[in-house]
């Protein structure tokens, strides 16, 4: 295993006019699983086929362990890639196609060979399909024999691309758990990536945003979440997605109220004081951190009618008639019926502030 480092790694396809992956500067540390999300066509598999050597970066460098191998073809770096569609050999056995990588890269004889690929088969619990061909597994059995083709080989870094996209929603989870306990047992460096935020959020030691070629921001899941670098962080991570609405700061009369379409929000004055002096905000506010009690409760809030209610087991989702149709996530205890009155407010600690222009945060 080894340590993984980008530097201003760029892509351009089209003589220039389609920049894929624009300045990316990432390290990745040993033993360290990273995943990579954004939006479709945002630069995630351009990204991971530079690492992999399957695409040649327009500039930039990358390093695996204390080795530059930017100019290294793919076949000499010692990465393992696991793919979306499996990449299986479909005329070899799954023993054959494990060991296949192993036959081309090292000089293990047929035995040592055998061992390492009963070793990774009893890793993913495949040791019953050795003698399979792939045209006899399901999706599930076959995105294992491709991971156990990966760890065969003990690569220094494991690269991922949606490799669970094509299994269906249960499987997906069955399979993101086995990954999880890969991670765990064998301690691997990984580049994971995913269109999925979820999958990203709960895989990832680290997060990477990636949107229209750029770094938006990497970190923890959970920082990630709880303090995006901009608003298109904090819209794309979490489900359902944040809530936005421009406000206009009213600072008369002592108290600050925060202004938007169709409600008023007055702050605390510690909020106040903590707030930049600009006029004019991107306010977020996650659904969970919408609070949404009977109408006419004391104590200030907003007067909202519910739009819709969705059950979805232990919460409810409101649909309110603030700003752009806020959501409001409750428990579901708290079941209005659409058309009923109600007061929100917001749990204030969470309110993000971003930068009406630039879609920065406001720190
Ligand atoms: P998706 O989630 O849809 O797979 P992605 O985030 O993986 O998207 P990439 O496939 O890396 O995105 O593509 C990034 C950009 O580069 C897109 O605008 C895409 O159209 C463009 N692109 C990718 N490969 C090529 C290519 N071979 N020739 C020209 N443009 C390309």
């Amino acid at each position: 295993m080894a340590r993984l480092r980008i530097e201003n790694l760029r892509k351009e396809y089209d003589t220039g006019s389609i920049v894929a992956v624009d300045d990316l500067t990432l390290s990745i540390d040993d033993g360290e699983f990273v995943t990579v999300v954004g939006p479709s066509g945002c630069g995630k598999t351009t990204t991971l086929r530079m690492i992999a050597g399957l695409e040649k970066p327009t500039s930039g460098t990358i390093s695996i362990g204390d080795e530059d191998v930017t100019a290294q073809t793919a076949r000499h770096r010692d990465v393992a890639m696991v793919f979306q569609n499996y990449a299986l050999y479909p005329h070899k056995t799954v023993a054959q196609n494990m060991g296949f990588g192993l036959r081309m890269s090292t000089d293990l004889d047929a035995d040592e060979r055998r061992e390492k690929v009963e070793w990774a088969a009893d890793m993913m619990d495949i040791t019953d399909l050795l003698e399979k061909t792939p045209d006899e597994l399901s999706g599930g059995q076959k995105q294992r024999v491709a991971l156990g083709r990966a760890i065969v080989r003990e690569p220094a870094v494991f690269l991922f691309d949606e490799p669970l996209s094509n299994l269906d929603a249960k499987l997906r989870t069955t399979m993101r758990t086995e990954i999880q306990r890969l991670q765990n047992e064998l301690d691997i460096t990984a580049v994971y990536v995913t269109h999925d935020q979820e999958e990203a959020m709960t895989m990832g030691d680290r997060m990477v945003i990636l949107d229209e070629g750029e770094l938006q921001q990497v970190g923890a899941p959970t920082d990630v979440y709880e303090s995006p670098a901009n608003a298109f962080v904090g819209g794309f991570v979490g489900s359902p997605s944040m809530n936005f609405a421009e406000v206009a700061v009213d600072r008369d009369g002592g108290r600050t109220t925060l202004v938007g379409d169709g409600f008023e929000y007055p702050v605390s004055d510690a909020f106040a004081s903590a707030m930049p002096d600009d006029d004019r905000f991107e306010l977020g506010i996650r659904p969970e951190n919408v609070a949404v009690d009977a109408a006419g409760d004391d104590g200030g809030g907003i007067t909202a009618t519910v739009e819709v209610v969705e059950p979805v087991g232990a919460d409810n989702y409101l649909t309110l008639d603030v700003a752009e149709h806020f959501v409001a996530r409750v428990d579901s205890s708290i079941e209005p019926a659409p058309g009923d009155e109600v007061t929100v407010r917001f749990d204030e600690d969470s309110v993000q502030l971003f930068d009406v222009d630039s879609g920065e945060t406001h720190s």
